[in-house]
């Protein structure tokens, strides 16, 4: 099992050395290698992705990454910048299928905005496609308007496309998920206002066939957006398109309140993944060692189950990190009076004392 592990910039490589650490403790034979990547690879070598990352990246099973970016990056050129790099892996490796759990820890209940009987025992899986929609879509740009409201005006433009194919992976990725969970997916579309989404809501459909045992659910996007904040408990997988997902997960991942626990995976068709926390290289706490390092191991966790075939080792790691919480050790960002607070070595290291 070949892990290319690539920290990146910011906090990245405070958190993914407790990652590390972690795996390091399972007794599990990993063949690491570590790699420049982001800010850090283009100070050294020119470019955010150099191709010796990139290699190394495509021969692993997995990639646990850190983060990318830095303020100080924001005047480079867009294709040198250090994000470029996480586009860059998404596209040469395939990473169409992108997981992010919410789940609300317990312990970690009053650290939501919402109500604590709306979110306790929240387990909730967003699954949104990551390599298609506007995103991608061409053509796209900027010309002088020729028609519409206001022709002769300089006018901005881009195009939503999914075809067959692209929507039929990521459904059967949504059903088998559900499968082994509680067998119910929301497909979230505009199928209203949208063709591309009204092939969406066809194509989900035709494949839900395939799947009888699990239920399907079709909601717009706008519906969506607001029972996420009113009954989100009442979701179980969500599977929804590029843009869509970019938002909804997001907001997902706040009911849980704390951007420092949350984990997310990004699969191509061969199970060969990226992991990385869902949070950015955050450069105003990098280097003061306070960086909440849960999100990564929950990420390594995630790397275990769905990459490397290690179910029981990714539920130790899992319920370490319950573990970990339910002593009352919280980092900063998860602080609260009568917990205790440590630093991001002293996490990591309590997770793997908890392991045992
Ligand atoms: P951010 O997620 O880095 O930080 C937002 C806030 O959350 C900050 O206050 C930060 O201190 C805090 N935070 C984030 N992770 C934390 C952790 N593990 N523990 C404790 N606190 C944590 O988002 P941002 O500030 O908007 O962006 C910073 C840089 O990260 C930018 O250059 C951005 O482009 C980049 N970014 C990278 C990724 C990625 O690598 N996948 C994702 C998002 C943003």
């Amino acid at each position: 099992m070949k892990i290319a592990v690539l920290p990146g910039d910011g906090i990245g490589t405070e958190i993914v050395a407790e990652a590390v650490k972690v795996l390091k403790a399972l007794d599990i034979s990993f063949e690491m290698e570590t790699a420049l990547v982001g800010g850090a690879a283009y100070e050294a070598h020119g470019h955010p992705l150099p191709e010796s990352t990139l290699k190394l990246a495509q021969a692993a099973d997995a990639i646990l990454f850190g983060a990318v970016g830095d303020w100080k990056y924001d005047k480079l050129d867009r294709p040198l910048r250090p994000e470029q790099a996480i586009l860059g892996l998404r596209k040469h490796l395939g990473l169409f299928a992108n997981f992010r759990p919410a789940i609300c820890y317990e312990q970690l209940v009053g650290a939501s905005s919402l109500k604590p009987e709306l979110i306790s025992g929240l387990d909730i899986l967003i699954i949104r496609e990551l390599t298609g929609d506007i995103y991608f879509g061409q053509p796209r740009g900027r010309r002088v308007a020729t028609d519409g409201h206001f022709p002769g005006a300089e006018e901005a433009f881009d195009t939503m496309r999914y075809s067959k194919p692209e929507i039929e992976r990521i459904a059967h990725v949504a059903f088998q998920a559900a499968r082994k969970r509680n067998k119910k997916v929301t497909s979230v579309d505009k199928a209203n206002v949208l063709e591309t989404f009204q092939l969406w809501k066809d194509v989900v459909t035709e494949v839900h066939a395939q799947y009888p045992d699990v239920e399907l659910q079709h909601m717009y996007v706008d519906n969506a957006a607001m029972q996420l904040v009113k009954a989100p408990k009442a979701f179980d997988v969500v599977v929804t398109g590029n843009m869509f997902g970019d938002i909804l997960s997001d907001e997902a991942s706040m009911l849980t309140g704390s951007i420092g626990m949350l984990p997310s995976a990004s699969l191509n068709s061969k199970n060969q993944g990226l992991y990385e926390p869902s949070h950015g290289s955050a450069p105003d706490i990098a280097g003061k060692g306070v960086a909440n390092p849960l999100a990564t191991i929950l990420s390594a966790a995630m790397m275990l189950r769905f990459s490397l075939n290690q179910e029981v080792a990714a539920q130790r790691i899992e319920g370490a990190v319950q573990k970990v919480l339910a002593q009352g050790l919280r980092t900063p960002d998860i602080f609260s009076d009568g917990t205790t607070k440590v630093g991001t070595a002293q996490m990591g290291d309590a997770v793997v004392k908890a392991l045992a």
